[in-house]
């Protein structure tokens, strides 16, 4: 069930988009800062710029970024914060804190030993934003490299493009002096991968017309029934119910007020050779506005891919909304562009999005659909002067 306090605020429309339209400011205000722009223009000032006002340094991260790793001494958000702390450069800081993520055999969800593609293959995708230098890179279905974020980062800093996929992607890794590895499954992610093979249905090739043929109802039993192979090997152990989607989203800002975010990921557990989730893709997976904050996603990639959401979210947070109601807004509109085939029967998502949200000024939140009330423990990685810990994820409907 929807939460009666989201219902009352939805009611209230305060997590309608348009609540805030632009058509709202008046006249005068919008001669005021027409007049503004052209005062600007004739004097050759470029457009003005926020001065960084300082800010507490926080790292924020999805829950798998509070976890220690490898035998290690600091989790991911506690590296980022110490170096953050210390005067490193802060997506400096985040990369060096996912990359304790990304080389952990362990974690099944990103870099090495991420639960591979249909064909068995390790494919990762990651991009990077740097707040007060606007850069921003992202490496997709990228192969051989177990720190695709580090590649990402290269691609921001060392070329005039934003993004490159598969093999370009890698060559340029090769380039740049990262070492390629011919396999990135471990014996755990190799087994798993065998496992469902041997289980397998053609549940990412839905027959068109079989769809076509589908009452709502039945769509619903089909798309239940597709996801059944990877239910039951969740059901038995063999993988973790929330590392069939898995990913890790790193937000942080220091006391100067510097705004940056990483986001990096094998992606979806068996996905079709090819697949790119929202994980790379600036906007859906990862924004970062250094005026005003950072929002990142963990979850469904489709539903994010769909909406840009990460990119509304701090859209929210420029046009006043707390990082809360900002996460909320966009897990709104997503719920409102979701195709029947993925809600329940009582019209709610079958599938969960996580968003973590960091304002400028250090406050931050983790929402989603289904959170830590919903019972599955559903919890984001914080680190400030208080230290790291987890704190619990606020869901729209549970
Ligand atoms: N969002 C990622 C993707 O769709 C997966 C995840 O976060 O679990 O590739």
């Amino acid at each position: 069930m929807l939460k009666q306090q989201h219902k009352d605020r939805i009611a209230r429309g305060d997590y309608m988009i348009d609540k805030k339209s632009p058509s709202a400011i008046n006249r005068r205000t919008f001669i005021g800062v027409t007049s503004a722009i052209g005062a600007m223009a004739a004097s050759g000032a470029g457009p003005a710029i926020a001065q960084s006002s300082s800010s507490r340094p926080v790292v924020i991260s999805s829950g798998n970024g509070f976890v220690h790793r490898n035998g290690g001494t600091e989790t991911c958000v506690e590296r980022a914060y110490r170096m953050i702390t210390e005067g490193t450069d802060v997506l400096e800081s985040l990369i060096a804190g996912v990359n304790i993520v990304e080389l952990d055999p362990e974690d099944a969800s990103v870099g090495y030993g991420g639960l591979p593609d249909a064909w068995g293959r390790v494919t990762l995708d990651s991009c990077c934003m740097h707040g007060p230098l606007k850069r921003a890179g992202g490496v997709a279905a990228l192969q051989g490299v177990r720190t695709p974020s580090n590649v990402a980062k290269a691609v921001a800093d060392l070329t005039d493009h934003h993004l490159l996929v598969a093999q370009g992607a890698q060559d340029f890794a090769r380039q740049m002096g990262f070492s390629i590895e011919e396999d990135l499954n471990t014996e755990r992610s190799r087994q798993r991968y065998l496992e469902w093979r041997r289980r397998i249905d053609p549940s990412h090739y839905p027959d068109p017309n079989r769809q076509a043929q589908l009452t709502p109802d039945a769509y619903r039993q089909f798309a239940r029934e597709s996801i059944q192979v990877a239910e039951d090997m969740a059901a038995e152990g063999l993988i973790d119910p929330e590392h069939l989607y898995g990913t890790i989203n790193c937000n942080g800002v220091n006391n100067n007020g510097d705004v940056c975010g990483v986001t990096t990921t094998s992606g979806l557990a068996w996905k079709i050779p090819g697949r790119v989730g929202d994980s790379p893709i600036l906007g859906a997976g990862l924004y970062v506005s250094n005026d005003h904050g950072a929002a990142g996603s963990t979850g469904r990639g489709e539903a994010n891919l769909y909406n840009l959401a990460s990119f509304l979210v701090v859209e929210e947070l420029r046009r006043g909304a707390d990082p809360k109601d900002a996460g909320m807004i966009a897990l709104q509109r997503i719920w409102e562009n979701t195709e029947t085939r993925l809600l329940n029967e009582n019209r709610e998502p079958t599938f969960n999005v996580n968003f973590y949200v960091l304002g400028k000024d250090g406050r931050h939140a983790g929402v989603a659909f289904y959170g830590a009330s919903s019972g599955n423990q559903r919890n984001y990685a914080v680190c400030d002067e208080n230290g790291g810990r987890h704190e619990p994820i606020e869901g729209l409907i549970r």
